[in-house]
């Protein structure tokens, strides 16, 4: 599925409609360059799993828990691992396969260690469309 997205709002309200229908188990990967509006996004994802908390870059931890939402939010930035054992140091798989919803942020840096289920999303630019264009591209791995 590909969503045009023309302002941030637009790609914060397609967050929110993912974060309304999220389950228990769901991962959801997100890629794309810096700027591209993963934080919107996943803030948009947030606000669909009704956390009231703002969602900041997990820049020092791997993952940051939101507890306060219709479903637990684990919101992984994978951005600065130096190899998938810190992910297993952390106990990833409680996470992944525990009783929330996950989101990780640059997963293509731990793609050995992803589950096969999961929606990969990603955000690119195309710059002849507009400076604030947006291309989603969201695909359901199995
Ligand atoms: P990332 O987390 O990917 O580094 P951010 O979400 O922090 O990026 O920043 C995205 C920036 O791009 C924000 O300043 C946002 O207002 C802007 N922006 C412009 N157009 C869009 C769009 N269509 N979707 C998302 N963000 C957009
Ligand atoms: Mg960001």
């Amino acid at each position: 599925m590909i969503i045009e997205t023309n302002n941030a709002k637009e790609t914060f309200e397609l967050g929110v409609q993912i974060g309304q229908k999220a389950k228990v188990g769901d991962v959801y990967t997100l890629i794309g360059d810096l700027g591209v509006g993963k934080t919107v996004f996943t803030q948009g994802m947030a606000k669909g799993l009704e956390i009231d908390e703002p969602i900041s870059s997990p820049t020092f931890t791997i993952v940051q828990v939101y507890d306060g939402g219709r479903l637990p939010f684990y919101h992984f930035d994978v951005y600065r691992i130096g190899d998938v054992e810190e992910m297993e140091e952390i106990g990833y798989e409680d996470y992944i396969y525990g009783q929330g919803v996950s989101l990780i942020e640059w997963s293509n840096l731990i793609e050995e260690i992803l589950p096969k289920k999961r929606q990969e999303i990603s955000i690119e630019k195309d710059l002849e469309k507009g400076y604030d264009y947006r291309k989603i591209t969201i695909m359901e791995r199995e």
